[in-house]
This record gives structure tokens, C-alpha cells and sequence, in this order.
């Protein structure tokens, strides 16, 4: 299965692009621990037709009613921490200014930002700054009927949940993919129960061999939790009537109206997904998402359901996410000139020829504005999605991509003057490129590793698709990354008119090789190594090319001044290098070499370099930055008239908390434990 949300760079670097009359919006409205909140704006929203809002409008509720279901896929102890820390902040009257009392709180939006009690990131338990002995006075002091009261008594909730809390070594990690230990039981994330590691890839090697030589088979495993009671594994599946129901059956509810103001195409999709919410069948996951990749025409679009699977280490459950979007006319002209050109690029790539797809089909391409994040898309968001992720609707029917540019903007405004760039970019005429083409050279990366990068190549006769493993999700965005950083800097895409100068390649390039070399370590907690997927794919790339290109001093670390810089001196050979890389890694996925891909992955993408990390780590401290970002939604209100709705309003919220506890007290469905 392709695993395909990128988030690519949000440590963005100053861009004096695009500063349009709202230079006056705020963008950042909150900032705690390694983590800024920002808004984003929903531009062309107040312009659309009535019956656009409103299917915006009611897609949107359909989205925010799913949010209790990731915060118990990560964890299933999240839902009660949660309610028990909201029923605390909710009933407090004591005092605010007390560093105990503060640090409450940051674990809380720590908590509310991660979807639960792991970094959504690093997927290591937040340690609370505050002591049990306060926690136990604060529980003191909140009415006991605030308390969620499905988990027993108030001495049975705090048992369960205190130890998760507050020791270390409880659950410490969500997913742990690390070699050579028990990847389900070391790892806190809630789709398995009971169940070993070998068990659970039995159970499911055995479902794949059932349908081997089927041609379209299901995602196995996709919508379910996979548990052992009385010895026997058995599924429990996210369905009405199933696990989850009562929150997928407001998701119905509100997709339910949804069809009933969309257009005649867009209506079946919807109704195709009701049917598969309702039924559990994977086989209608299917028909569901042939229905939607088919839609390239329909304005608004969405995204709902258990779509990615890298919250589990083996890479079989899906989490839930919400995404509700309409497309930016203007700026997908772009994707579409890129995606005409699909042909000509997959025919050109530097990868042996046998591993060319012969006919590329359906690459859809577009530049969306994101009208609300929900699930594992909230708050923390991808800035590209290319869906669906099964394989063989991707051959046969084609993929949709999209790249979410309200986002990058938003990351870029607030980015301004942060001192980034000044810091650790060394060359004034790097600087000058990034602030000139910094944009368009992010965007552009991300528009052709979704559009054409995760659609490109293909398997070789006889190889599955997975069997790269716990290594499959990061050699699959690297294979998407150097696919779009090779083709940056080709001549073609001056040819064919996106890009004016192969400068924008070369700021990218630059910004690419620092990231990846030095400045992700960022978000690395000191004496760790590199976990997430895409930041291993990053250090991978950038670390391999710096190897490779040493002898000629392609890429050079440069010590001035007690301080290191990531510097390119030759752009044509590292663009070289990225196609050897890409040759090699394409060779990995096509004939399923594990090996292989082994040892790429663990020579060049997890080992951080000590020395290097603490340099940056306090450089970074120095600047204040918070190395992650995530958003807050906007609102929306429908204007009634006599009865009926005429219009739905938008407004910005700039209060974090005020969005989190609204959030939990309107969508939230689920009962503590389920
Ligand atoms: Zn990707």
C-alpha cells in the first residue's frame, strides 16, 4: 500500500511573495512548547454559489464529527485523558498564574494538538512539567460529576489513567518501528489488542494469499481493530453498527444532507460512502473511491474516512481524516500543465527503462483551498494529498492530487522575519533565490511528487508491493521526492512554462539539502533518532547525495564562525545525483529488494550526528521558533431567512483553546472506552 501524506518542510524560511492587502490578518494565534497555532484564510469562499457553501457546509460537519475517533486510534487511553483534563480546566477557579497551573494547560493543548498523549510527530509520550500530587489536588477540587462517567468510579478513572499519564515507562511511544522488537506490543497505538506482531501478520498474509491473483483486491485490515479474545483473532470494524458507530453515524448523517445539495456525480460518490460507512465492506471502500477519483470536474471536493495508514507500524489500519476543499481555478492551471505532461515525464525518468510505466493514466492534478481539517488532517496538516492509496485503482482508474496552497500561505506569512534564514543560510545569493522562488519552488516540489512522483514506475512481475516493510512508507516519499527534485531542474519545465529560471530548482535544492542535512534535527529530541517516515526519507536523500558527491564537493558543510552551513557548490551534479538515487530506489520497490532498502534507510536515514543536533538545537532556541505548526478552522454558520438558508457565513476564530473545547463539547460521540 502507498502511504501518501506528505508533509514537506514547515520550517519555512521568510518569503516576501504574494503579500496581499490582509498583511494585516493575524496568522499566529498560539504558541506553546514546540508548537505554533496559525489560522488560515478561505479565499473565493464568500464568492462560491449557495448550493457550494452549503455542500461545503454540511461536508464540513460530516468532518469535524469524526474527531473523537483518531484521538482512541492513538491511543485507547486518550479519550478519558482528555475528558478528565477538559473537566479540570473547565471547573479551575484556583490560581492561573502558577507555574503548576501553566504547565496544566500546555500539557492540555499538547494533548488537544497531537489528538492525544503522544507528539503527533515524534509519537513519544508527552512527559507532564507538572507533579501528580498537583494533578491529584486539581482532581480534588473538580465537581466529580465533570469527570467522565463511563470509566467507573472517580478511583477507578484516576487508576487507569494516572500511570499512562505520569510513568515514563507506560506505553512510551505510539509507533514503533524500530528492528528487531515486537513493533505491536512496543507500540501504544489502539489497532491491535492482545495480539503479537507475527500473529497479526499472519492473520493478514493469510487474508492476502486468499485473494492472491485476484486483480482487485481489498485493502485488508483497512477498517478495523484486530483483536484476541479467548485465543482467536478477530476483527472489529469501524462501521454503523460496529466500533465507532456512534460517531460514524453523525458522519452519515451529515453526508446524508450533503448529497442531497450536491451535484447528480457528486451525490453518488457521497451515497456510495454512506453505503460503505454503513456495511464495513471493504469492496465498497473500494467502489467508493473509484467513484471519487473518477470526479475531476466537481468544484468542492472532500476527503472522509480511514485513509493512511502510518499509525500502524505494520502498516495495515487506516486513521480517520477529514479534509473538505473546492479547487483554485487560477493556480491549477499550473497542475495541469504538469499533468498533461505526465507521459513525457515518466518516459524521461533517469530509472531503468523496464520500471516505466509504458501508459500513465488519469493523473489529476489541482491546487485546492482548504475549507476545514479534520481527523489526523487537524490540527496538524499535509500541504499535498494524492489519494486513493490501493494500487490497482491507481492503475486502472488513475490518482487525484492535490496540493493545498491556503496552507503553504499561510506557513509562508507566518514565517516572515523569523530569523530563519538569516541563521542558517550562509550565501546572500541562496538567500536571494529563496526569497524570490522559495514559494514556487515548494510548491511546485509538492505538485510533482504527488501529481507524478507516488504515480510513476512500476512493480516488477511477481513483486506484491509489500514487501519493503517497516521501510515501505519512507522509501516510497523518497522515491516521490527525488522524482519531483530531479525534474525541478529540467530544462522542460522552463519549456513548458512553469517556471521562469532554473533558479527556483536551485532554491529549492538549497532549502532541500539543508533540511534534510541539518536544520529537521530540529524536531529531534536530544539523544534520539530520526523515527517519522518523511523526515527519514529527507536525511535519506540529503545524506546519501552528500556522501555521493564528496569527492567533487557538490555539497559542502562549511564551519564559520563555530557554526555549520549547508552549502550546494555544484546544483547540476546534485541534480544528477537525485536521479542516481531515484534509479536506485525505484529498482527497490520494483523488485521488492528489502535489503536493499534496508540498508539505505538505516545507513542514511536514522543515525543523528550528536554534535550537529545540539548546534542546532541551540541555534533554533536562540531564534524561538517553533519547529511545528498546525491550524485552527474557520467557522461556519448558516444565515436562516423565513426558514430557509441563505447564505453560510465564514468567520476566523483566533482562540486555540476555545476552538479545542468547542470541538469537544459539539463533536464529540464516543463513549471513553470502546
Ligand atoms: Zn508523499
Amino acid at each position: 500500500m502507498l502511504m501518501t501524506i506528505c508533509a514537506i518542510t514547515a520550517l519555512s524560511y521568510s518569503c516576501k511573495q504574494q503579500v496581499k492587502e490582509e498583511s494585516g490578518f493575524q496568522w499566529i494565534v498560539d504558541r506553546f512548547d514546540d508548537i505554533k497555532v496559525l489560522r488560515y484564510q478561505v479565499p473565493g469562499f464568500e464568492e462560491l454559489p449557495l448550493d457550494q457553501k452549503l455542500l461545503i457546509y454540511y461536508l464540513n460537519q460530516a468532518a469535524l464529527c469524526g474527531r473523537d475517533i483518531i484521538f482512541d486510534q492513538n491511543c485507547r487511553y486518550n479519550l478519558p485523558i482528555r475528558r478528565t483534563l477538559e473537566a479540570i480546566y473547565e471547573n479551575y477557579t484556583g490560581d492561573k498564574n502558577s507555574e503548576s497551573w501553566k504547565a496544566f494547560e500546555k500539557y492540555l493543548k499538547k494533548v488537544w494538538f497531537a489528538n492525544g498523549i503522544h507528539h503527533h510527530y515524534s509519537m513519544d509520550k508527552f512527559q507532564p512539567e507538572f507533579s501528580e500530587a498537583y494533578f491529584d489536588s486539581l482532581v480534588k477540587v473538580t465537581p466529580a460529576s465533570a469527570f467522565p462517567q463511563d470509566c467507573g468510579t472517580l478511583e477507578e478513572l484516576m487508576a487507569t489513567i494516572k500511570p499512562v499519564m505520569f510513568d515514563p515507562s507506560v506505553l512510551p511511544v505510539r509507533v514503533n518501528q524500530k528492528a528487531g522488537v515486537d513493533m505491536l506490543q512496543s507500540s501504544a497505538m489502539n489497532y491491535y489488542e492482545g495480539v503479537s506482531q507475527a500473529e497479526a501478520e499472519g492473520f493478514y498474509a493469510k487474508m492476502a494469499n486468499a485473494q492472491a491473483g485476484d486483480p482487485q483486491p481489498i485493502s485488508c485490515g483497512l477498517n478495523s481493530k484486530l483483536v484476541k479474545e479467548n485465543g482467536k483473532l478477530s476483527e472489529q470494524v469501524w462501521k454503523v453498527g460496529g466500533m465507532y458507530s456512534l460517531a460514524i453515524e453523525k458522519i452519515v448523517y451529515w453526508l446524508t444532507k450533503a448529497a442531497e445539495v450536491a451535484n447528480p456525480t457528486q451525490k453518488e460518490t457521497i451515497e456510495s460512502l454512506i453505503s460503505y460507512y454503513k456495511t464495513g465492506d471493504l469492496k465498497e471502500f473500494d467502489a467508493y473511491n473509484i467513484h471519487w477519483v473518477k470526479d475531476t470536474v466537481s468544484h468542492v471536493d472532500f476527503v472522509n474516512g480511514f485513509i493512511e495508514t502510518y499509525g500502524d507500524p505494520l502498516g495495515y489500519k487506516a486513521s480517520w481524516e477529514g479534509l473538505v476543499n473546492f479547487r483554485n481555478d487560477e493556480a491549477t492551471k499550473r497542475t495541469e500543465i504538469i499533468s498533461d505532461a505526465a507521459q513525457w515525464f515518466e518516459d524521461h525518468s533517469p530509472i531503468d527503462p523496464q520500471y516505466r510505466k509504458k501508459e500513465v493514466k488519469g493523473v489529476s492534478a489541482k491546487v485546492i483551498t482548504a475549507a476545514i481539517l479534520a481527523g489526523d488532517c487537524y490540527p496538524a496538516t499535509p500541504i499535498g494529498i494524492n489519494l486513493p492509496n490501493a494500487d490497482w485503482i491507481r492503475k486502472d482508474y488513475g490518482s487525484k492530487s492535490v496540493t493545498i496552497e491556503n496552507i503553504t500561505y499561510a506557513y509562508d506569512e507566518a514565517a516572515k522575519g523569523n530569523g530563519f534564514q538569516e541563521e542558517f543560510v550562509l550565501r546572500a545569493e541562496d538567500r536571494e533565490r529563496m526569497d524570490k522562488y522559495g514559494s514556487l519552488g515548494d510548491n511546485l516540489h509538492t505538485d510533482l511528487h504527488e501529481c507524478l512522483g507516488h504515480g510513476s514506475g512500476q512493480l516488477a512481475p511477481g513483486t506484491r508491493g509489500d514487501e519493503l516493510k517497516n521501510y515501505g512508507s519512507t522509501l516510497e516519499e523518497a522515491r516521490a521526492d527525488l522524482f519531483a527534485l530531479y525534474y525541478l531542474r529540467d530544462p522542460k519545465m522552463i519549456e513548458l512554462g512553469v517556471i521562469p529560471t532554473l533558479d527556483v530548482a536551485d532554491a529549492e535544492y538549497a532549502s532541500y539539502m539543508m533540511n534534510g542535512l541539518m536544520t529537521q534535527l530540529a524536531r529531534i529530541q536530544p539523544g534520539k533518532d530520526v523515527e517519522e517516515a518523511h523526515m527519514r526519507n529527507r536525511k535519506l536523500i540529503a545524506e546519501w547525495c552528500y556522501e555521493k558527491g564528496r569527492a567533487e564537493n557538490v555539497v559542502e558543510m562549511v564551519q564559520q564562525e563555530g557554526k555549520t552551513y549547508v552549502v550546494v557548490n555544484d546544483f547540476a551534479k546534485l541534480r544528477d545525483l537525485f536521479g542516481q538515487l531515484l534509479k536506485e530506489i525505484q529498482r527497490i520497490k520494483s523488485e521488492g529488494d528489502f535489503a536493499a532498502g534496508q540498508a539505505l534507510v538505516e545507513n542514511y536515514g536514522v543515525k543523528v550526528d550528536q554534535k550537529l543536533h545540539d548546534e542546532v538545537l541551540e541555534r533554533y532556541a536562540k531564534l524561538n521558533i517553533e519547529p511545528y505548526a498546525g491550524f485552527v478552522n474557520p467557522n461556519y454558520d448558516v444565515v436562516m431567512k423565513d426558514g430557509e438558508i441563505v447564505d453560510v457565513q465564514i468567520e476566523y476564530p483566533t482562540d486555540y483553546v476555545g476552538q479545542m473545547m468547542e470541538y469537544s463539547k459539539n463533536y464529540s460521540f464516543l463513549p471513553s472506552k470502546n
